[in-house]
């Protein structure tokens, strides 16, 4: 490499470890984060404090989204019955 490939890498490498840590305080963040699940406007279930999405809102869950256990196999919701996949 040649100065300027050199310091162009390092650019990049730079900025990877950068990117690595706002990750890691963001996902600490989310995870902390005592979420307020509303629904958007395709019935999806997204917390509207830290924005995280949830999957399908869920009206029947204590949660406010949807869960799937092994007794459906993952496919069924255990609140409300609906399947995973969805239209
Ligand atoms: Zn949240
Ligand atoms: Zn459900």
């Amino acid at each position: 490499m040649n100065k300027d490939q050199e310091s162009y890498a390092k650019k990049v490498s730079d900025l990877r470890v950068y990117i690595r840590q706002i990750q890691d305080i963001l996902s600490r963040l989310i995870k902390e984060c005592k979420h307020l699940i509303i629904s958007s406007d395709w019935a999806g279930a997204y917390c509207n404090i830290c924005g995280e999405n949830f999957g399908w809102y869920c009206e029947e869950s204590p949660v406010k989204y949807c869960e799937y256990d092994k007794s459906s196999g993952w496919i069924m919701c255990k609140h409300c019955q609906e399947p995973r996949e969805r239209k």
